[in-house]
């Protein structure tokens, strides 16, 4: 029970408050009207309910019954104002937010939760995968990723690298602390996904040292230099190796074919599928003498004669009969982060491609970060809160789930997020 208790709302909550409050506040004290922590968890309160307007409502319920959700659940003292709240989170460096999930990951490790993710090799899958949160042919800053375009204009982005603990059979995620994809000052030559990428294995090693890892990603990444950068933090690897990208690691395959043959597995479902794995062993990734020797394996689904799925990958794990069929199901399990974190975030209430504001130094790539750790908040009590999935099982939609908790907020006080959980899951007709 005491475990669970660091997994509440109010002891994540709390981690978020304290990492904001051992921040120095570098505004001029005179024009100071609202501090750094009512600022930072008044936007946190604002993605947690999903609410672009939740300081509005609540400083109604301020005026008129002098206390309000805000205080009582994020302890915001006092409501700020939209553009200060805007003005004050430009200047929080990410790194600060960025640190958060690895705290939020502590509690997680210790209370258990995190072993049921365990893969077939005892380790932790984490896809890797670029997203774009952010488009304009206006609005800019420093940070932006930008385009030159035929027809002479210019359009800008901001992108992210996002990476996530996930396992086939389990449908909530376990986000890692992502890495934006964005300029700084002073380089020549725009970020890209694929450096970013390499970054992003240095900052998981150094907030996991000892955390088993197996990173599966897309075709862009299955190239020897960054073979070098999984080797060089201690990871494993599944990454998608595209017959076009990868011309002489699928001729060797077609070759040792035809000469002395493959390894290969064929099953049939009960819906009538036929499920065919193929593998090989120890073959060099490219034509480069000094490339690395890694283990191929191919999936192709049918359904009667048609071929309805094919995918192929590289491995550093030794394939057999006995692991193939988890490898593909880690291999495709790498997608969950694509549906089961960007579709949210981006279209399932989350709005994170909604432009909150951009500000002049890290105020977008902020916004997408208080947005992933509300939706990494909510995975975490997915998985271990009785109390939200007794009330989450009451709407057969999220939304509707959401609209609920909205709604009760914006008329009602909640001394603490349980009571307001089983409020919206049994009303009993009377306020709280
Ligand atoms: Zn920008």
């Amino acid at each position: 029970m005491h475990i669970k208790k660091h997994l509440q709302f109010s002891a994540l909550r709390r981690i978020i408050s304290a990492q904001i409050r051992s921040l120095p506040d570098s505004r001029q004290h005179a024009k100071v009207d609202y501090d750094l922590h009512d600022c930072c968890l008044s936007v946190f309160a604002m993605m947690f309910f999903q609410d672009p307007s939740i300081n509005r409502f609540q400083l109604r319920l301020q005026k008129k019954l002098h206390k309000n959700n805000l205080q009582t659940l994020f302890d915001v003292k006092n409501i700020p104002k939209e553009s200060q709240m805007r003005e004050v989170l430009d200047t929080v460096p990410s790194i600060e937010l960025e640190s958060i999930f690895t705290e939020f990951f502590k509690p997680i490790q210790r209370g258990k939760h995190l072993e049921q993710f365990k893969i077939f090799n005892g380790g932790y899958l984490v896809p890797i995968d670029g997203t774009q949160y952010f488009t304009s042919e206006k609005i800019n800053c420093p940070k932006c990723l930008f385009k030159n375009h035929r027809n002479g204009k210019i359009s800008y982005h901001h992108q992210v690298l996002a990476a996530a603990i996930v396992c086939p059979g389990i449908k909530q995620v376990i986000p890692l602390a992502p890495e934006a994809i964005q300029n700084s000052d002073g380089t020549t030559k725009q970020d890209c996904e694929i450096n970013a990428g390499k970054r992003v294995l240095k900052k998981i090693r150094s907030n996991h040292p000892r955390l088993k890892v197996t990173i599966a990603g897309d075709s862009l990444y299955s190239k020897q230099p960054f073979l070098d950068e999984l080797k060089a933090n201690k990871m494993s690897f599944i990454l998608v190796a595209k017959p076009l990208d990868h011309k002489n690691l699928h001729r060797w395959v077609d070759e040792t074919r035809d000469i002395k043959g493959t390894s290969i597995l064929k099953t049939n479902d009960f819906n009538g599928r036929k499920h065919v794995y193929e593998w090989l062993n120890d073959i060099p990734l490219n034509d480069n003498p000094k490339a690395d020797s890694v283990n191929f394996f191919e999936y192709s689904m049918f359904k009667g004669k048609k071929r309805t799925f094919r995918s192929s990958w590289v491995t550093d794990i030794p394939i057999t009969s006995q692991n193939i069929k988890e490898l593909v199901k880690c291999g495709r399990a790498r997608w969950k982060i694509e549906n089961e974190t960007f579709n949210t975030l981006k279209n399932q209430g989350y709005h994170a491609a909604h432009n909150y504001g951009h500000g002049k130094q890290n105020l977008a790539y902020n916004f997408f970060l208080m947005t992933l750790l509300a939706f990494y908040m909510h995975q975490i009590f997915n998985l271990s809160s009785r109390h939200y999935q007794n009330c989450r099982n009451q709407f057969s939609a999220q939304e509707e789930f959401w609209n609920n908790l909205r709604y009760v907020i914006r008329y009602f006080i909640f001394n603490n997020w349980e009571k307001l959980l089983d409020y919206v899951a049994e009303p009993t007709g009377m306020p709280p």
